[in-house]
Order: C-alpha cells, then sequence, then structure tokens
C-alpha cells in the first residue's frame, strides 16, 4: 500500500509518498511560493530530483504538479495514480472536536472549517488542500486528517484551561490545546520500545525543539500537560516566538508603541524567540556559533533557552511524580548537543548522568540513549518523523 502524505500551508504544500510495504519514502518535495509565482522540488528515494520555477495559482495546480511528477517518465516513482492507495494529511488545529485521526467526510471538512478561528493561517490551508486534493485525485482514493492536537486531548481540564473568566472558554473555546502532537506521540512511543517496556507503565517528557518547540509530560502514553497553549506561541521560547510571558508585557509594549493587536502579534510571532534576544537569527546554528565568536546577546539567547527547558522539565517531572525518561527530538533536539550536555547536566540532582562522548556523536538522524547505565531517568535522542506517523494513521483507517 503507498500512501500519500500532504502538509498544506497556506503558500506551501509538501509531501511525502510512503510505500507501507517497508515504510520506506519513495519520494518527498515541496510546492512553495503557492499563489505568488511557485517553486516546485522533487526528490526520489533513489536520490533522482526535480526542480523548476513553475507557477501554481492554488493548492489544485500545486496538486497537479505534485501528481505529474509521481508518475512522470523520468522522475517518477509509480506507474499510475492509481497506486495511490490513501492521503494523509496533516491538520494543525483539531479543537476540542478531534481527539484522533479520522477519515474525511463532508461532515470533518465542515469541522475542520469551524476550527480556523483558532488556527486561521494553518486550517483555512489545510481545508483548501483537502479540497484540492478530491478535485485532483477523485472521490476514489479516501483521504485521512491527522491531527497535531489530537494527542493531547487527554490533558485534564486543570491543566488545559487558563484563569481568564469562565465565558471565554464557554464563547470562543479559549484553552489549553498543545501542538507538535504527532511527534510527541511517535517520540515517546519509540522511546518505550528503545526502554524495553509497555508504554503503560512509563513516565516520559518529550522535548520537541526546533523552530518550533513544545514540551509534553507524558503518562502511561498519555498526555498530561503540554507548553504550547491556545496556539503555538505559548511554552518555551522558539526560533522567532517568545514563548510565554506575563500578559502585561503585552499590552505595555502595545500602548508604548502604537501596535494594533496584529502589530503585536507579528512580534510575538516573528520578531521574538532567539531572533529577538540575539539579534542575530532564528536559527540555533547560526546563533550558536555567534556565540561561540563572543557574541554576548547570542550567548544569552542561548543561555535562556537551555534555562526554559529545565524550568519545563522540572516542573514537568513534579506532575509526573518523577520520570523514567526524557526524549530529545526535532531539529535542535537531535542535533544542538550542547543544549542537551548543559540541560542534562543541571539535571545531575535528580540522578540525570549523560555520556558527553555518545551525546556528542547523537546527531543527524542518530537515534539512541545517551544517558549512563548508573543514570536514574535515561535520556534518549529520537529523531521524530511525523510523516510516518500520518500514514500509519491513514493506513489504519482506510484498511
Ligand atoms: P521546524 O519547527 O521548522 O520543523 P526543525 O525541527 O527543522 O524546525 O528545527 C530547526 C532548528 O534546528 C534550527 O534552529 C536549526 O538551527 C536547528 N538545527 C541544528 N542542527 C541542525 C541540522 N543539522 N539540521 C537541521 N536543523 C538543525
Amino acid at each position: 500500500m503507498k500512501i500519500l502524505v500532504i502538509n498544506a500551508g497556506s503558500s506551501s504544500m509538501k509531501y511525502q509518498l510512503i510505500d507501507m510495504k517497508d515504510e520506506s519514502v519513495l519520494a518527498k518535495g515541496n510546492c512553495e511560493r503557492i499563489g505568488v509565482d511557485g517553486h516546485f522540488k522533487h526528490t526520489t528515494g533513489d536520490g533522482r530530483t526535480y526542480e523548476t520555477d513553475v507557477v501554481m495559482n492554488n493548492h489544485t495546480e500545486a496538486f497537479v504538479q505534485i501528481k505529474n511528477a509521481l508518475i512522470d517518465e523520468q522522475y517518477g516513482v509509480i506507474k499510475e495514480l492509481s497506486e495511490v492507495s490513501a492521503i494523509g494529511h496533516r491538520i494543525v488545529q483539531g479543537g476540542a472536536l478531534f481527539s484522533e485521526s479520522t477519515i474525511v467526510t463532508e461532515e470533518v471538512i465542515k469541522g475542520i472549517e469551524s476550527l480556523i478561528p483558532l488556527a486561521p493561517l494553518h486550517n483555512a490551508a489545510h481545508v483548501q488542500g483537502i479540497k484540492a486534493c478530491l478535485e485532483v485525485f477523485g472521490k476514489d482514493v479516501p483521504e485521512v486528517v491527522v491531527f497535531d492536537t489530537a494527542f493531547h486531548s487527554t490533558m485534564p481540564q486543570k491543566a488545559f484551561m487558563y484563569p481568564v473568566p469562565y465565558e471565554y472558554y464557554e464563547k470562543y473555546a479559549v484553552r489549553r490545546y498543545g501542538f507538535h502532537g504527532t511527534s510527541h506521540r511517535y517520540v515517546s512511543q519509540r522511546c518505550a520500545e528503545l526502554m524495553g517496556k509497555d508504554i503503560k507503565d512509563t513516565k516520559i517528557i518529550t522535548c520537541h525543539l526546533g523552530n518550533g518547540s513544545s514540551i509534553t509530560a507524558i503518562d502511561g502514553g498519555k498526555v498530561i500537560d503540554t507548553s504550547m497553549g491556545l496556539t503555538p506561541l505559548d511554552g518555551i521560547m522558539m526560533g522567532t516566538r517568545t514563548g510565554s510571558l506575563d500578559p502585561s508585557v503585552v499590552t505595555f509594549i502595545a500602548e508604548k508603541e502604537h501596535f494594533s493587536p496584529s502589530e503585536m502579534d507579528t512580534v510575538l510571532n516573528k520578531k521574538s524567540g532567539f531572533l529577538g534576544i540575539s539579534g542575530v537569527s532564528s536559527d540555533d546554528r547560526d546563533v550558536s556559533s555567534a556565540a561561540a565568536d563572543g557574541n554576548t546577546r547570542a550567548q544569552l539567547a542561548i543561555d535562556m533557552l537551555e534555562y526554559e527547558i529545565l524550568k519545563y522539565i522540572g516542573s514537568y517531572t513534579a506532575v509526573l511524580g518523577g520520570v523514567d525518561a526524557i526524549v530529545f527530538t526535532a531539529g535542535i533536539g537531535e542535533n544542538q548537543y550542547s543544549h542537551r550536555e548543559n540541560v542534562c547536566h543541571n539535571l545531575a540532582y535528580m540522578g540525570v548522568k549523560i555520556d558527553d562522548e555518545v551525546n556528542k556523536k547523537a546527531i543527524r538522524g542518530v537515534e539512541g540513549k545517551i544517558s549512563t547505565p548508573d543514570s536514574s531517568v535515561e535520556v534518549f535522542v529520537i529523531p521524530t518523523n511525523e510523516e510516518l506517523v500520518i500514514a500509519r494513521d491513514t493506513m489504519e483507517l482506510v484498511k
């Protein structure tokens, strides 16, 4: 069975065609600058690459590019489109409506549309993606939606409520939802496998650290708390996002600078975090190399990030009542070993010990345990694979 995984953004559409026989990636690519001008890149599992500037006015036109590339004589990986058994879509916001992956129906599309106010850019683009897919691939190819929020739906109410007047929860569904759920689900399950334990018997803290970052407390395979909130702005500091701060900081700056809500939103989402503090870049590699060259603001950004990771691990250990394993994943978590080293050394008080040499080597897609055998908490680096989870869920549902 071959499954096409789609991640549709407002002006981009990433895809992977996965052969579920051995879970190998047959082809992957990205349609960028949809509705602007258009750039298309397609790479096959055996290393053939096709890249071109091509106008894509909308998501339907982007799907036509993907379809043509998949069956192309030179760059294709399948003979005919009917070889695609199903299509799985990543959906950012499932709200309180969707607690698990589901087959796309008219009702489901309406549900995703009804959540657009909670994730305006993302959910609107996902709906366009689903509809475009239907136009190009037809009704006979089943579509499945997999939600970033779903894994977090087990959070207890005391963890997901914000202490604002209750009416805003009732009127507008203002609450913590959490994101990166597909990643936290994948790495926590993989972590239990690597520990040789049933996930039901584990307490795990997963740290997804990328351009967007979130940390999750998982008890017996169920999320009990997560750092992102109503939107992916909450939690720890990120590439360009603030993470949590005193809400008065927002109103204070907005008043001083005469910012509208949307201008303030831009500051919080696009100009803050690593970029805002370091003044160098939103990218951890740039900030780390500037810090190594003596840039004190870049060093401050790194110190702040590591401090926040430490605070979350400490507080989530408390709410879990202890922790068996800590997992690092995503771009920063999988590659920037110095953050793992600094964070874990500061967890020595709770018996965390890592092997610094093993830790240094756990980069660029390497999976493994970085804690020492006598560490009281196991520490893992596990490369995330959200596309694979989407493909597996899709296969499970269409079977
Ligand atoms: P996104 O949230 O956009 O998916 P990623 O998970 O790709 O982000 O993470 C991007 C971050 O990972 C950047 O800050 C980047 O500096 C950092 N990073 C460090 N080393 C690497 C690497 N070898 N490959 C990719 N990203 C890396």
